[in-house]
């Protein structure tokens, strides 16, 4: 198809993400992807490739077309692409939640495999709420969670998306009211440890759950604190009775520089979520992981069975990519590569500090971020970085980056520049 006539098709019946339809402006046609390269069908600002600065929303941490990933994904296909997984089990999706227990937190055992990372977080929330069911305390249904947190848009998390300003103020008179706390300071602050106290103290009747971005909350606004914060969690969530769920579905696999997000506090969530990098960017899924305390409860229930199982549950093609990425990472000096390029970030994204318009330069492992004290002007923004030949995503105040965790110094300052270059122009 030629691009002209795929474009208008795309623009009479596709709809895009968070855009209206037909969307503001075209969108750029992707021919294939190989390393860290998109390569385009019809050159952009005089560019017929991007360096892939967002890693497909953080998920392509090795990159597009590795060849082990692609050997993965044939030798299932020709083995089976799927059988559902009701009665039914197979070996890429038992090793695969094996390796998942094995590298998360001890407490975690058991594996809940599901299509992508909303659905993890609504199987979190009805696994906690379950939980209190099935011991006799049914009125703990609520969830609290600090302000400035994204977990997806389904109906469930987007109850616990900050409810100010984000994508889902819409909604805020239909969702589940949920209890939120401010945001989490970047440095520990013992006046807000203690408000998180004090809140899980005061609603804990009532509570199912506490549920955070661990570290790094993304695409609620790109901030960082300390993991002092999760151990304060911990504490509060034992001594008060209330589980505590931990979605590292951005921050896991390495991304903010330890495995998992909660080995940075030492802390084990009772319930974690984990996609995005999860299949490498290959395919989509996501899984949920739980304590033995929290399945032995509901099992014990009066309804003693968790009620949910997706089609494509534990999808064998997908369960075999995300074996062969997670071991592909673990092979590696992942730690390495990751401290590399937050050095190259910090160095490339320095010099964004100096121009006008810039509120403030982050960085936190693969994560270089640049707030500015305006809402982007995405076209001007996106345009400036395809002209420097990498491809970014801004939203609201924010242009940021997380490349795959394969792209060299030289792409990576090719990024910086571009990052610097959008935040000029936008
Ligand atoms: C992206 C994201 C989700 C939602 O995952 P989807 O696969 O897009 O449904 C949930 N939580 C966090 C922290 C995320 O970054």
């Amino acid at each position: 198809m030629r691009s002209g006539e795929l474009l208008a098709l795309d623009r009479a019946h596709v709809w895009h993400p968070y855009g209206p339809m037909p969307g503001r402006t075209d969108p750029l046609v992707v021919a294939s992807a190989a390393g860290v390269r998109l390569r385009l069908a019809e050159p952009a600002e005089g560019r017929d490739e991007l360096i892939d600065g967002m890693s497909s929303w953080w998920s392509a941490i090795h990159g597009y077309n590795h060849p082990v990933l692609n050997e993965a994904a044939r030798g299932q296909l020709d083995r089976m692409s799927h059988v559902m997984f009701g009665g039914l089990t197979h070996e890429p999706a038992v090793r695969l939640a094996a390796k998942l227990v094995e590298i998360t937190p001890e407490p975690l055992q058991h594996v809940f495999l599901s299509d992508s990372g909303s659905v993890a977080v609504e199987v979190a929330a009805k696994m906690c709420l379950q939980y209190w069911r099935s011991v006799g305390r049914p009125a703990k249904q609520r969830l609290l969670t600090w302000r400035g947190g994204y977990h997806g848009d389904t109906w469930t998390p987007m109850s616990v998306c900050d409810p100010d300003g984000g994508m889902h103020e819409l909604w805020s008179g239909v969702l589940t009211r949920q209890v939120f706390v401010g945001p989490p300071p970047v440095e520990y602050e013992e006046s807000y440890a203690e408000q998180l106290r004090e809140a899980i103290g005061r609603h804990a009747d009532e509570l199912a759950a506490v549920i955070v971005e661990p570290v790094v909350q993304g695409a609620g606004g790109m901030r960082f604190h300390t993991p002092e914060y999760l151990r304060v969690l911990r504490e509060a969530c034992d001594e008060h009775g209330v589980l505590l769920v931990f979605d590292e579905i951005a921050t896991g696999f390495g991304r903010t520089g330890t495995l998992f997000a909660a080995d940075a506090a030492g802390v084990s969530p009772d319930v974690m979520c984990v996609g995005k990098a999860l299949t490498g960017g290959y395919l989509s899924m996501a899984a949920t992981l739980c304590s033995s305390e929290v399945a032995d409860g509901i099992s014990r229930g009066e309804v003693p069975v968790l009620a949910h199982g997706p089609t494509f549950m534990g999808n064998p093609l997908a369960a075999a990519v995300a074996c062969a990425s997670i071991d592909l990472l673990l092979a590696q000096d992942w730690q390495h590569e990751v401290k590399r390029i937050e050095a190259g970030l910090r160095e490339g994204l320095a010099a964004a500090e100096s121009l006008p318009g810039v509120r403030e330069v982050r960085v936190q492992g693969a994560i270089g971020v640049v707030q500015l004290d305006h809402d982007v002007d995405m076209a001007a923004a996106t345009t400036a970085a395809v002209r420097e030949g990498v491809w970014l995503r801004p939203f609201r105040d924010l242009i940021y980056t997380m490349p795959p965790f394969v792209t060299t110094d030289e792409d990576v300052a090719r990024i910086c520049a571009a990052v610097r270059a959008a935040a000029a122009a936008g």
